[in-house]
């Protein structure tokens, strides 16, 4: 019989070699939190059946702490596949993403999506569903793709309606609609579990995952400083937080970023040894170049404080009473990176990536132009236009994050190289 999720098994004895690794390594020991969490994850997960506890596919914008509360295993299947990206030279998810294009799937769609189908049409690449959650943002994609996932699993979904979030959007009546649409996840999980949800273990739950984001937030903060103490591109609630939030494997990855970099301070020691640039990445740069932060670090300078993954609006959660602790769970579902900013107006990701730009003091804005997605594709001009207007250089060029085919690092790893020497080109020249 075929091993179930072989690709999954052979990361984990790849991580079982880099742990030790990392452990012994105190300059690489900011990998080390990211590793531990996917690892426990990928147990979990590998572990279902066999535990007895039911799987539900949450779409990866969705932080897991109700789920958590109801001992269910969250597997975002984006998440999932997405995993393996970096097996086979950066290579890892061309197979599933060619079953789906075989299986009929249209070539425009997100190519995570793609990956996550094809896993399903190939059988054994995921631990099955017992029941999926889709809610209605960020993109078109996710709202296809689930579909598809339903009909090929045959497992029932829930889809969330999120309200349209603009300027002119009553946030009062919204949040109204939206709780209740929280209220409805939980009656559905009831349904497919069979259990009622435990308000005492909700509480427990709902204080532990604001534990780490409380961790989550500080650590946002010390990436704030400037020279950047930490290398590389950071954490934040979404390493693992759509997964494991709210159990004690999530926390204490936000707590050992959050120590590793406080570590780094009271050392003084930096990313860098010059920093010449600081860079906003407000996408999600492609997975297979991923050691394109520490290039950027070693040959020019130029550090990384902020990306799009880890720009968190965190919030605690008042716990004080049941109906508080579903109020502010449902707003901080809308927080989730990436989900927050598809929840409507393209006003809140140019505000936020504005925001991002002063809070961490930011040179200059990359964004990785990922062919699945039309909703980023949609505001460039608007956001270049406001970028214009506070004096901060733009890049924009094409790739597929998931898919090395599409762009190799070689075609554009040389824009970004021209574009970061232009700018720091600039700024020394500003400053004389
Ligand atoms: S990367 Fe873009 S296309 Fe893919 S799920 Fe996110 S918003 Fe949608």
């Amino acid at each position: 019989m075929a091993v179930m999720c072989p690709d999954h098994r052979e990361l984990l004895n790849w991580m079982d070699m880099g742990i030790p690794f990392l452990s012994g390594n105190e300059d690489l020991r900011y990998m080390l939190p990211g590793m531990l969490m996917q690892k426990a994850w990928i147990e979990r997960a590998l572990s279902a059946e066999e535990e007895g506890k039911k799987v539900v596919y949450n779409q990866f914008n969705m932080y897991a702490e109700l789920f958590n509360a109801f001992d269910l295993v969250a597997i975002p299947p984006e998440i999932w596949t997405l995993l393996k990206v970096r097996l086979k030279d950066g290579f890892g998810m061309i197979e599933t993403i060619d079953a789906a294009h075989e299986a009929g799937i249209h070539p425009e769609l997100c190519s995570a999506h793609k990956s996550a189908i094809g896993d399903q049409v190939l059988g054994d690449r995921i631990p099955p569903p017992d029941f999926i959650v889709n809610p209605s943002f960020p993109c078109d994609n996710t709202k296809i793709a689930y579909q598809v996932l339903a009909e090929i699993t045959g497992a029932p979904m829930l889809v969330m309606d999120c309200p349209y979030f603009g300027p002119d959007t009553d946030e009062e009546a919204a949040m109204a609609y939206w709780v209740n649409q929280v209220k409805e996840l939980i009656r559905f999980v009831e349904e497919q579990t069979g259990k009622k949800l435990d308000p005492d273990r909700l509480k427990e739950v709902v204080e532990e995952a604001n534990r780490g984001a409380e961790y989550a937030l500080d650590y946002a903060s010390l990436r704030q400083l400037k020279p950047l103490p930490q290398p590389g591109a950071g954490g934040g609630s979404a390493v693992g937080g759509m997964n494991l939030m709210g159990l004690p494997e999530w926390t204490n990855c936000m707590k050992a970023l959050l120590d590793d970099i406080k570590d780094r301070v009271a050392k003084g020691k930096t990313a860098v040894p010059e920093e010449k640039l600081r860079l906003n990445w407000f996408y999600l740069h492609a997975f297979y170049d991923f050691d394109v932060y520490e290039w950027l670090e070693r040959e020019k300078g130029a550090v990384s404080p902020v990306t799009f993954s880890n720009y968190d609006r965190l919030e605690v959660v008042d716990t004080s009473s049941t109906e508080s602790i579903i109020k502010g769970v449902a707003k901080r579902l809308l927080q989730f990176p990436m989900g927050r900013q598809g929840t409507g107006s393209s006003d809140i990701y140019i505000n936020d990536c504005i925001d991002a730009v002063k809070r961490w003091q930011c040179d200059a804005v990359i964004l990785s132009g990922h062919a699945g997605c039309k909703y980023i594709r949609g505001l460039l001009g608007l956001l270049r236009d406001e970028l214009r207007k506070i004096n901060v250089p733009l890049l924009v060029f094409d790739e597929d994050t998931f898919d090395p085919r599409v762009a190799p690092p070689e075609e554009f790893r040389p824009k970004i190289e021209d574009f970061v020497d232009m700018v720091i080109a600039n700024k020394e020249r500003e400053n004389g």
